[in-house]
């Protein structure tokens, strides 16, 4: 209903905001559009609008006092320590370790004596070492890269897919979108988090999905332009290819886009300009990984100033990652998250080696979440292509596989027409580097095949001769990203 009204361009979205006493006094629900409906049209008839309207999914977790908030994580994070320690050996095994016991923990303060866990805890308990509910109540598997060959595992259970749908359902209501919209899923569905999280939320909050999943250009302008596609859902780059498509095809009067929901790789405040000019769209980014949940980890509000941190569901610190020491808000460190209401496989202090800050202002919206600016890079060596996370590690590790191939690679990045470009040289080793281009051709085709199994993406193999990789003195430079996805524009 309301997105109608809006879409019906008889108010702009700045005038449509309201405060919120008014939700408080009628206890509106999301569902209660009627309400809304009713309250719009008393607005339309103000000379100046006195109200703004925020769209606020679940009000009561979203727009606690802090003290309450710390109050419910307190408890929350008190249940979870209690999980792991009864259900999980690993996690009994570190307190253990720690001569840490559940009773310890209290309260969100206690929450810095408890243990972090890294990406490689993931990878040695491959692959459900981690869980602390039994197979029998997993009901499903998500996969993501590792820094190796295993991938990272994430176990739900059916509690944990409805808290996922919950806070993705959240996301899209703070992109002002409901059951009017119609979504068009261009994340990959799959293993990848992505497609099937973006897709719950979207049934939540009762909008009509197209789950296209990603690739397939022309199908997905086609579709876009048939269905009348209001929200888009897929990786930034991808959405800015899509978006020049658009205008090759020439069929940008066609298109009712409102709303754009992007993340899964770091993207510039430069892009999102872009994006919202040349689709006619505000751009909202969402953030999440598979260890914690997948997407709705955090999200936009239609300020876009910072994403609001779903921290009922997921407590976030901010670390020195020297020191490990917490750091107080404000200061960009590395992000740490502990989940509190996981069932299937709670994490404990997760190193994300995301670098970012924690701003604890309300927001304008409404909102007392927490706010995380956005990603300002990492501190490890992790690469997103193509929105997919890719370590020099595990292509060194396929590569160490082929005995024709010494271990001196070098990994370049670049992004070309919003496309990202792999390229891999790979050192041949004396012994088999060969004139005869037929071996080579094979070569090439066998460790690129093997790559692609392993990393999920494909990459262009150079195979260079014997020594012609820079050898390094000191720690070995292997990667040339050329596309500054970090820098601020
Ligand atoms: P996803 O499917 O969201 O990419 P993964 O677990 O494969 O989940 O990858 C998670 C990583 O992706 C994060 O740790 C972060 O580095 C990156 N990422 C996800 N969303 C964003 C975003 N909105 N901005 C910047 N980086 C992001
Ligand atoms: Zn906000």
């Amino acid at each position: 209903m309301l997105c109608e009204i809006l879409n019906s361009g008889l108010l702009k979205f700045s005038e449509y905001k309201k405060i919120l006493f008014l939700r408080k006094i009628i206890g509106q629900k999301a569902d209660s559009w009627l309400v809304l409906n009713k309250i719009t049209q008393f607005l339309q008839n103000q000379p100046l609008p006195l109200f703004f309207i925020y769209m606020i999914w679940n009000e009561s977790y979203e727009c606690l006092s802090r003290k309450e908030m710390l109050e419910l994580q307190g408890k929350r994070l008190r249940n979870t320590v209690e999980r792991v320690y009864h259900n999980s050996p690993f996690y009994r095994n570190k307190m253990q370790e720690l001569g840490l016991s559940p009773e310890e923990i209290e309260s969100v303060e206690d929450l810095v004596k408890l243990p972090f866990t890294v990406k490689n805890d993931l990878r040695d308990q491959y692959p459900f070492g981690l869980f602390s509910s039994p197979m029998s109540e997993i009901v499903r598997l998500h996969a993501s890269s590792g820094t190796t060959g295993k991938p990272i595992v994430g176990g739900y259970t059916r509690k944990d897919l409805n808290i996922w749908s919950e806070v993705m359902a959240r996301t899209f209501s703070a992109g002002n979108c409901d059951r009017s919209d119609i979504f068009q899923i261009a994340y990959g569905y799959g293993l990848f988090t992505g497609g099937l999280g973006a897709h719950s939320g979207a049934e939540r909050i009762g909008a009509s999905v197209i789950p296209i999943s990603s690739g397939n250009t022309e199908k997905q302008i086609q579709l876009m332009t048939d269905f009348g596609t209001t929200a888009l859902c897929c990786t930034p780059s991808y959405a800015l290819y899509l978006a020049e498509m658009i205008k090759k095809m020439g069929v940008e009067s066609k298109l009712k886009l409102k709303a754009g929901f992007f993340g899964a790789e770091p993207w510039t405040d430069g892009m999102r300009k872009e994006l919202e000019n040349k689709l006619s769209i505000k751009a909202f980014d969402i953030f999440g990984l598979t260890e914690i949940i997948g997407p709705g980890v955090a999200f936009n509000c239609s300020e876009q100033n910072g994403l609001h941190f779903n921290e009922d569901h997921f407590i976030p610190e901010i670390i020195d990652p020297h020191t490990l020491k917490p750091l107080p808000p404000g200061e960009v460190g590395e992000l740490v998250i502990t989940t509190i209401t996981k069932e299937g496989m709670p994490i404990l202090r997760y190193r994300t080696k995301d670098l970012t800050s924690l701003n604890y202002e309300t927001c304008q919206c409404g909102r007392t979440l927490v706010r995380m600016d956005k990603i300002r890079g990492r501190s490890d060596d992790m690469l997103i292509i193509r929105g997919v996370n890719v370590f020099p590690s595990q292509v060194e590790s396929v590569l160490l596989e082929f005995s024709e191939a010494a271990p001196h690679y070098h990994l370049f990045v670049d992004r070309i027409n919003n496309t990202d470009v792999f390229e891999i040289h790979v050192e041949v080793r004396p012994e088999f580097f060969s004139d005869h281009l037929s071996q080579m051709l094979d070569l090439k085709k066998r460790i690129a095949h093997r790559l692609q199994s392993v990393l999920g993406i494909s990459a262009e193999i150079k195979l260079v001769e014997p020594r012609s990789i820079e050898r390094s003195t000191g720690k070995a430079k292997r990667v040339t990203d050329k596309r500054n996805i970090y820098k601020q524009v």
